[in-house]
């Protein structure tokens, strides 16, 4: 009786042992998917004029208004006082909720 119950224990134990990982697959993918950062020095990034810190946009920079940045841009994705979010002009990865770049249109 004790031979036909081990085989469905190990079965259930290995069921549960799948289950158990599944979640920290599901958390690695999160933080690849946080790790992806827009690079300032992309190609794209580049040809937008995409910054880190609207502090540091030159004064000779005329497209940039006072008071725009990432985090109150239409395109983005997060909370407004998240650090970091997704932008819809690149997609996959984020960029900084301080940040801006040429195609900045004000939320709604
Ligand atoms: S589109 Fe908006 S949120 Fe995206 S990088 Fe440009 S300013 Fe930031």
């Amino acid at each position: 009786m004790t031979d036909k119950q081990y085989p469905r224990r190990a079965i259930l134990k290995g069921a549960l042992s799948s289950l158990a990982a599944i979640p920290v697959v599901a958390l690695v993918g999160r933080a690849d998917a946080a790790a992806a950062k827009v690079d300032p020095a992309d190609a794209q990034a580049k040809a937008l004029g995409y910054i880190t810190d609207v502090a540091k946009i030159e004064a000779s920079n005329t497209l940039y208004k006072a008071g725009s940045k990432c985090s109150n841009c239409a395109q983005w994705q997060g909370k407004p006082t998240d650090a970091e979010a997704p932008c819809g002009i690149f997609a996959g990865k984020i960029v900084a909720g301080n940040g801006w770049c040429k195609v900045y249109s004000k939320k709604a």
